[in-house]
């Protein structure tokens, strides 16, 4: 062998398809363990997806919730970061292949490839109605936010029409609460003295769920207290209301039509399109049918986590979309692979549920812990706690906490620029089209 050579690395290959939530938990947790460990992404950014309605509505920048991968997993000596999207997986022959032809072998698998938005078989919505799922979608929602103010006071300034702004969110989960409550918030209390033709406090914030409640995945009296808060931030919260259209400056309902300046969607997730290409049943929402112990059926070592999975809880209903959920699975395949180095069996995946938040505007919240219901500050307070306490691969998380609490508290808004006329076409690219299932 030549000294300039590389020495072979024989050490079992862990593939790791996704740096989100469940990828990078994965990586990290394969650091000690005696393999070589590739983690490959479309994007070179850790996107902190709970903070990305901030970024929608002004409130923060976009680097301030995504990190490059290569920073984040830079001191793991056995870990190799690929910026490169998956097209498609062979089980049998243990390949992943990648767009433009390459491919990369594997000894174990982790496909960790999230969610993207669902528009329920309606994907001509998807250009009048944008989703909330990376920074790219923030960000086109952030201009179409701004520039309606915009337009308004052009229009209310040159031809002096004064029609009203009207902004709907359509979806009443965590993500549909929190759009709505930020952009009231902005249009309210933010920017209300920054215009001289238009009135911002004035613009009428709609949001439209079609079940009977909102944030039915908390308990029924956090949902009425979630609508309370809404409310005194002036959003209007309409229940058993389903879209059946939406076009340019309409919502269609079953028995009314809504006009409106903007439209958000956040109704509707299904699983990232890559799992309907593995040749393996998956549920309606896309989601691989997983075994108990992760892993891809007749496959032992390919492990499907996080919001592409389907694992059923002891209650029989799926495991929710979240953020710990996809992290408490990573550690588990991880420790799979460690056992299976030592000739161990599988471990079986075992949820431990810590609650969940949702936050209403500035200082609000709503707050689930096992059977502690918490609402307002003390529950924003929470919040805020837990979300800087997780904002993975952020040095310092005090300071980024200080200089974000502050801001938050004092309304500073540094991200009111439209910097960009992004077409929607370029988040159309990457977007799926499979079928929905409930975020
Ligand atoms: C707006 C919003 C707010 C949320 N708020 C909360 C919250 O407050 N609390 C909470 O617990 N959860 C929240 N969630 C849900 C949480 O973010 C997800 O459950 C979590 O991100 C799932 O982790 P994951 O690893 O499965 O997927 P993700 O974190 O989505 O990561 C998937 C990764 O795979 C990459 N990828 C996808 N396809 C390919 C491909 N073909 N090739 C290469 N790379 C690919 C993507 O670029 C991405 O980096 C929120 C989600 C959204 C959208």
């Amino acid at each position: 062998m030549s000294p300039d050579a590389k020495k072979v690395d024989d050490r079992p290959h862990v593939v790791v398809l996704g740096a989100g939530f469940g990828g990078l938990t994965a990586a990290k947790a394969l650091a000690s363990v005696p393999v070589r460990v590739t983690v490959l992404d479309r994007t070179n950014h850790h996107t902190f997806q709970p903070l990305l309605y901030q970024v929608a509505t002004a409130g923060l920048s976009a680097s301030e919730i995504a990190q490059p991968i290569r920073g984040i997993l830079g001191a793991h000596r056995n870990t190799t970061v690929l910026m490169a999207e998956a097209s498609g997986v062979d089980l049998d022959a243990r390949r992943v292949h990648l767009v433009g032809g390459d491919s990369v072998d594997w000894d174990y698998l982790i496909v960790a490839c999230g969610a993207e938005t669902s528009y329920f078989g309606h994907d001509d919505w998807r250009s009048v109605a944008p989703g909330l799922k990376s920074v790219e979608d923030a960000l086109v929602i952030r201009e179409r936010v701004l520039e309606a103010f915009e337009h308004a006071e052009n229009e209310a300034v040159t031809e002096h029409r004064g029609d009203p702004l009207s902004f709907v969110v359509i979806g009443g989960g965590p993500t549909g609460v929190e759009l709505a409550g930020a952009v009231a918030e902005l249009a309210k209390r933010v920017i209300q003295r920054d215009f001289r033709g238009i009135d911002p406090s004035k613009a009428r914030v709609r949001l439209i769920e079609a079940g009977p409640r909102i944030l039915p995945s908390f308990a029924p009296d956090l949902s009425e207290r979630a609508v309370a808060q809404l409310g005194q931030l002036g959003v209007e919260v309409l229940t058993g209301a389903r879209v059946t259209g939406i076009e340019p400056g309409i919502v269609q309902l079953e028995h009314d039509r809504i006009e409106c300046s903007v439209v958000l969607w956040a109704a509707g997730v299904a699983a990232n399109p890559l799992t309907s290409r593995l040749g393996v049943a998956v549920d309606r929402g896309g989601r691989v049918l997983v075994e108990r112990d992760l892993s891809i059926p007749g496959h032992p070592r390919a492990f499907v986590i996080g919001d592409a999975a389907r694992l059923d809880g002891p209650d029989g209903k799926p495991l929710p979309g979240l953020s710990p959920v996809a992290m408490q699975q990573a550690r588990t395949v991880a420790k799979s692979i460690r056992g299976a180095l030592e000739g161990k069996p599988a471990v079986v995946f075992s949820y431990v549920d810590k609650g969940q938040l949702a936050t209403i505007g500035r200082v609000r919240a709503i707050a689930q812990l096992a059977r502690v219901h918490l609402s307002g500050f003390v529950a924003w307070m929470t919040w805020l706690l837990v979300h800087i306490f997780y904002l993975i691969g952020f040095k310092n998380r005090i300071v980024v906490m200080v200089v974000w609490a502050w801001s938050y508290l004092t309304y500073r808004r540094g991200s009111r620029l439209i910097v960009s006329r992004r077409s929607i076409e370029d988040v159309e690219r990457t977007a799926a089209s499979a079928e929905p299932s409930a975020r």
